[in-house]
């Protein structure tokens, strides 16, 4: 599993106001923060990657979301 802090490559804004838990955006630009272990993943990641708590695990462009209410979406930029 890559397990890389994106933070430090990545500059995280909030995105606001927060969506919805039932109509979390999804892109290339957006990224999930767990609330829960604070792991952050990206939306439609593309390698296998997932939080350490594993409430956000994906792969191949899909991101499986046990609890949606537990997600902050932010937008990350690189530094
Ligand atoms: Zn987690």
């Amino acid at each position: 599993m890559l397990n890389i802090d994106l933070r430090k490559i990545y500059r995280f804004t909030p995105v606001e106001p927060a969506p919805s838990p039932q109509a979390l955006p999804s892109g290339a630009e957006y990224y999930y923060e767990c609330l829960d272990c604070t792991g952050i993943v990206n939306s439609v990641p593309h390698v296998k990657s997932a939080c350490t708590c594993g409430n956000l695990a994906g792969s191949g462009g899909s991101l499986a979301i046990k609890d949606p209410t537990r997600v902050k979406v932010v937008t990350g930029k690189l530094k």
